[in-house]
């Protein structure tokens, strides 16, 4: 509807010139070289308009031929872009479907047609590492190492590889320079912690946990278990360099941090027993009984009344009972004491309700050496033991990485050298039992790589979007 009116308002001002140029003639006259031209006014008006709009259309005729070239080079270099990156996310997708081949073809495809060296090399790295040429990706992710914005994701792809070789040497040499240019990054600050404590650098562990829970890479619970696993674990090194005041307030503040935490019990037990401090020595047992009764603590709180006569060691043990005066490791604790007095009735009437709350090989043993001590009943005794041997495993300290089974808790597993994986708990799938020679409670050197490798989780690919 405007465009109509401003069409008539433009017919209306030509119309309007027309009619005022006829109501006023007059002749325009040219006199050039000789040359006259004489012609009406209206008429050189007319003229004047033709020849400027041919001129315009000339200009403009001539622009569009000059800038032919540059335009076609213009179009060529957008289409070569945008082939360029269909290929890449073409290659994308198939390292997402596992599909080497068409990733690598595209990864080259990508890498001729884009000039964007980070998103082609990692593609170019994550279809060698799809087609399994680790020596490639190897390459790809070095190069990347030149330039600042690819350098984070070159030290991830190496850390992976390193790792997947099980080369923690290495690992943990890139894991900190990457550290360097991403302090902050979660699942990097999980990785180098696992790394650190596997390699018994325990301080430097200590540290790095304390930032990966901070990151959230960590949950505070098991950050909270972790460290006290490391305070231990440096209470041992301190014990090794003739440090006992150091070993001593380690293994207390482990014992503070974690008041049901076993190891961290028995140990600041024994070591407070060491300087003649018997009393803290029990009430640290007790402490922990309370939350947690276990083997290793009757072990330690023998320790701890070995120097009363046996008589008095039951009382001890029933003081101790009743922190948890139902749980059958109680029972087990008084009638082994029992025992031990050859207060046969009490360790009979103790190892009978044991039997009633959980029947396991430990009481089939307990029973077998009653009947042995108390009435020389080799029969009985060889009854219970057949029982014993029919019962299911007891627990023990198991690695929850690779199953097998310690003599003692250690913060790193002797056998696959995965850090503060043992837990108390009964072995699931036949087991590998680690003599004592076999299972250096503390080791500083990691051990063999586990098949597994828990705890490690940079992630074993890198996805595409680690890019952004
Ligand atoms: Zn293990």
């Amino acid at each position: 509807m405007t465009r109509a009116i401003w069409f008539i308002i433009k017919v209306a001002i030509v119309v309007a010139i027309a009619v005022w140029l006829a109501n006023h003639p007059g002749t325009v006259s040219v006199n050039w070289q000789g040359y006259v031209v004489e012609t009406g006014f209206g008429i050189a008006v007319l003229i004047g308009v033709a020849v400027l709009a041919a001129a315009i259309v000339l200009y403009r005729l001539a622009r569009a031929i000059i800038g032919a070239p540059r335009s076609l080079g213009r179009y060529r270099r957008s289409r070569r872009r945008e082939r360029g990156y269909k290929a890449l996310t073409r290659g994308m997708v198939a390292v997402a479907a596992g599909d080497a081949t068409t990733a690598r073809k595209m990864a080259r495809k990508a890498d001729g047609l884009l000039n964007e060296p980070p998103l082609t090399m990692l593609l170019s790295a994550q279809a060698a590492q799809l087609q399994g040429d680790d020596r490639a990706a190897k390459e790809y992710f070095t190069a990347m190492l030149d330039r600042p914005e690819t350098a984070f994701l070159g030290l991830r792809g190496l850390l992976t590889q390193s790792l997947k070789a099980g080369d923690r040497v290495e690992a943990l040499q890139l894991a900190r320079r990457a550290q360097s240019l991403q302090p902050n990054t979660p699942w990097l600050l999980g990785t180098l912690y696992d790394l650190e404590a596997r390699a018994g650098e325990w301080a430097a562990a200590e540290g790095t946990l304390q930032q990966a829970v901070q990151a959230g890479a960590i949950n505070p619970d098991l950050g909270r278990r972790h460290r006290a696993t490391l305070l231990l674990e440096r209470s041992f090194e301190a014990e090794r360099r003739g440090r006992s005041d150091s070993a001593l307030s380690h293994a207390q503040a482990a014992h503070d941090l974690l008041s049901g935490f076993v190891p961290a019990a028995a140990r600041a037990a024994r070591l407070q027993m060491a300087i003649g401090k018997h009393k803290n020595a029990a009430k640290t047992i007790e402490r922990c009984w309370r939350v947690n009764p276990h083997p290793d603590l009757t072990s330690a709180y023998r320790e701890v009344v070995s120097s009363y006569d046996p008589m008095n060691r039951v009382k001890l043990f029933e003081k101790l009972r009743n922190h948890a005066p139902h749980d059958v490791e109680s029972l087990l604790a008084v009638a082994r004491a029992a025992l031990d007095a050859q207060l046969w009735g009490e360790a009979r009437a103790h190892l009978t309700k044991a039997l009633e709350a959980r029947p396991s090989r430990r009481v089939y043993q307990l029973l077998a050496e009653l009947e042995r001590a108390e009435r020389q009943d080799e029969e009985a005794a060889r009854a219970w033991l057949a029982q014993a041997a029919n019962a299911p495993a007891d627990a023990a300290w198991t690695c929850t990485a690779c199953n097998a089974v310690s003599p003692s808790w250690g913060g790193l597993c002797g056998h696959c050298g995965a850090f503060d994986s043992l837990e108390w708990k009964a072995p699931t799938v036949s087991l590998s039992l680690m003599t004592p020679e076999h299972a250096p409670a503390i080791t500083h050197q990691a051990a063999e790589p586990a098949s597994g490798q828990p705890g490690i989780a940079p992630g074993g690919q890198i996805a595409p979007q680690a890019a952004t």
